[in-house]
């Protein structure tokens, strides 16, 4: 029995399933999930000293790679200092500022622990701002695990959500009308008949929870405009794309000004860090200016902060974004030539340092497009990607990661062991 094995053995018997986030336990994949000691650059060791090249990036924050010294040295800086006060901090003032300059549609912003306490507020706050009860989200976007949140489409178009999770009252989901991502038609048949009633739309500008799947300029367009006309908050979840895709994220590529932002991942550069933010008009409704309340007894962690302050520095280095786009790019086409030999239909795609790729002809706009991709494929690569010292998120509807530790040496040994999981899978 390997050490991974016995750990995961252990695990279970105190933790449910042995993971504390559910894709962690490789139940799609199946198999043995890793468990790591350490990582460095671009690389992990798992419990058996195992070397692995790493494509998850902690599902993200990691853009500088693991353990990068500048961010670690601010972080034991911080903690010298005390590991929290449940108080206000200068840092907080500084990260705020920082993220501002980087975002300008956020004039104000408050910190938060996860993405999913991030999400929950922005939309508690757009409901409390319009006064209006009814969201409207997209299939195969993820916004974290808040009750309004877990929600499926319901039987028809435009008809009342159903919780996607025991334990969310129907009620709940009742509100959440649930559309198709890129469908204009939908959205446009959605404000005609719930416009005056529709508190927020929030959406994943470049979906990464359901593989890779960019929202079309025109659609993004649309979005904006239908919010403006009728009043509803405009919501861009960037926990991904935030500061990945590009330094002022997908808004910055899109030319589209969402009311309110959804940040975290790489703004705490791996450490409990996330945000909200926008428009003062809106945000002054948020406690205790405003009556919209929201809370939290670890928001804006002296120590947490300083991981993320130091990780939006380092990544505004010039061309920091160029070259991690670069070297994603070169490692998507590489993929593709690779199972193009095998004779593998592969379909790529990245923005700055986050990919998709799909065992499919042609690329998805959709979830259910997503859903025609071959996933028993996907899992045969996964595990061929594995054994060659490759770890890539355990599931074919995630997107990959990219960090700046990612050089031309380790795209190429990736692409040696690319080429070989192909062809073990073809
Ligand atoms: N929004 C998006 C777009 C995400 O990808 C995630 C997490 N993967 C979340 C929200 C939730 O963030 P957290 O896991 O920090 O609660």
């Amino acid at each position: 029995m390997s050490r991974n094995d016995e750990l995961f053995a252990r695990a279970q018997r105190s933790i449910p399933g042995g993971v504390n986030s559910p894709v962690r336990a490789f139940r799609q994949v199946g198999g043995t999930p890793r468990f790591f000691e350490r990582g460095a650059g671009a690389r992990l060791w798992d419990a058996d000293g195992r070397e692995y090249i790493d494509y998850v990036g902690s599902w993200g924050p990691m853009i500088l790679g693991h353990a990068h010294p500048t961010v670690v040295a601010a972080v034991q800086d911080a903690a010298a200092h005390g590991l929290g006060y449940g108080a206000p901090t200068e840092a907080e003032i500084v990260i705020a500022e920082e993220v501002m300059k980087l975002m300008p549609s956020l004039e104000k912003i408050r910190f938060v622990s996860s993405g999913t306490e991030a999400a929950m507020s922005a939309i508690r706050l757009a409901r409390g701002a319009t006064g209006r009860t009814r969201i409207v989200k997209f299939d195969g976007c993820y916004h974290g695990h808040a009750d309004s949140l877990l929600v499926k489409a319901g039987s028809g178009l435009l008809t009342f959500g159903n919780p996607t999770s025991a334990g969310v009252p129907a009620d709940f989901a009742a509100h959440t009308i649930v559309l198709d991502y890129n469908d204009i038609a939908e959205i446009d048949a959605c404000f005609e008949k719930f416009g005056h009633e529709i508190a927020c739309v929030i959406v994943e500008p470049i979906a990464g929870n359901m593989n890779f799947v960019r929202g079309t300029p025109e659609w993004h367009a649309r979005l904006r405009e239908l919010c403006t006309q009728h009043g509803s908050v405009l919501i861009w979840d960037e926990v991904m794309t935030g500061f990945r895709v590009a330094l002022g994220g997908a808004q910055s590529l899109y030319g589209i000004r969402p009311d309110l932002t959804v940040l975290g991942k790489v703004i705490g550069g791996g450490m409990p860090v996330a945000a909200f933010g926008g428009s003062a008009e809106v945000m002054k409704f948020l406690a205790p200016e405003g009556p919209v309340y929201q809370a939290g007894t670890l928001s804006g962690n002296p120590v947490a902060v300083a991981a993320g302050l130091a990780t939006l520095r380092l990544i505004q280095e010039p061309g920091f974004h160029d070259r991690l786009g670069e070297q994603t790019a070169k490692l998507m086409a590489g993929f593709q030539a690779a199972a193009e030999s095998a004779g593998l239909p592969l379909a790529v795609d990245s923005v700055g340092g986050m990919f998709g790729f799909y065992f499919r002809e042609g690329l998805p706009g959709t979830l259910s497009e997503v859903h025609t991709a071959d996933v028993e494929r996907f899992k045969k690569f996964f595990h061929a990607m594995l054994d060659r010292g490759v770890y890539l998120a355990p599931s074919a509807y995630e997107a990959g990661f990219v960090s700046a530790a990612h050089d031309g040496a380790v795209v190429a040994e990736t692409l040696v062991a690319a080429a070989g999981a192909f062809r073990a899978v073809a």
